[in-house]
């Protein structure tokens, strides 16, 4: 069972008192220094990495922002992490909307995807991604948790679909943030078991532990994070993922956080 917690690289603060396994570092603030440190800790590591930043409103195909994917994938690479997980990687790094409605959220078309199939360009490209790490780790893939055969038009847009990346990538993690979606927490196990299918993958979900984003008023208690744990691990799931240690701290969740990990 995968017990994973999302952290900042410098900001462990208690991490060590978990019963976590693995950890997904976020490469932003990242540097050989902090991965010594977290070497000490014992746990699998893992390596987040964005190919669009947040906000960012650029395009997957402009060659500037593929450059620059491309050095920090082989920054991230020289670690040896057990995984490379690549976030906001589609035509519209912010939506991460589930319905054919949300499609206005993504890309605009724009002279690097213009007349292009989105969803071959995509898969060229993690052709080219798994090409680029040789090997050196798994190829992890964060995605939106919407389903790509019913909500056609969206993974169009967006140029996603998760049974042809299921041949390339290694293992996928939904985002699957229930409250932020207006869904009850047995989508989180529906959701995953749909998934692991569709991509013949393994599934490690993520999961909210706080009511975001930023702006709204936290009323996620301990029963409702408890609630959504219990729907991750269900089978097929791989297990759990936290989202995140920076929460946990801020609304005083790591004790909670802590005890949970101990009990699945
Ligand atoms: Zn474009």
């Amino acid at each position: 069972m995968v017990k994973s917690i999302y952290v900042g690289p410098k900001e462990l603060q208690g991490i060590e008192k978990t019963s976590a396994n693995h950890l997904i570092v976020w490469s932003g603030d990242l540097d050989e220094e902090s991965w010594q440190d977290l070497q000490k800790l014992g746990l699998n590591l893992s390596i987040a990495l964005n190919f669009l930043d947040k906000g960012e409103d650029r395009c997957v195909l402009d060659p500037e922002i593929q450059s620059r994917f491309f050095r920090n994938l082989e920054f991230a690479l020289q670690l040896h992490p057990q995984e490379v997980w690549i976030d906001r990687f589609r035509f519209g790094g912010d939506c991460t909307g589930i319905s054919d409605a949300d499609a206005k959220l993504a890309h605009q078309e724009c002279p690097f995807c213009q007349g292009k199939n989105r969803t071959l360009e995509l898969i060229k490209l993690v052709e080219t991604i798994k090409r680029k790490i040789a090997g050196r780790s798994k190829f992890g893939l964060f995605t939106i948790a919407f389903k790509d055969d019913e909500s056609a038009k969206l993974g169009e847009v967006l140029g996603l679909d998760y049974q042809r990346l299921g041949q390339i990538v290694d293992i996928f993690s939904p985002m699957l943030y229930h409250r932020m979606l207006g869904k009850s927490e047995s989508y989180i196990s529906e959701y995953t078991s749909w998934l692991a299918e569709r991509c013949s993958k393994p599934v490690l979900p993520i999961i909210q532990i706080k009511d975001m984003p930023d702006d709204l008023e936290d009323k996620m208690t301990e029963d409702d994070i408890k609630a959504a744990t219990l729907e991750a691990v269900k089978p097929p799931s791989s297990g759990v993922s936290v989202f995140w240690w920076h929460h946990a701290l801020e609304k005083n969740k790591a004790g909670i956080v802590s005890k949970l990990l101990a009990s699945i």
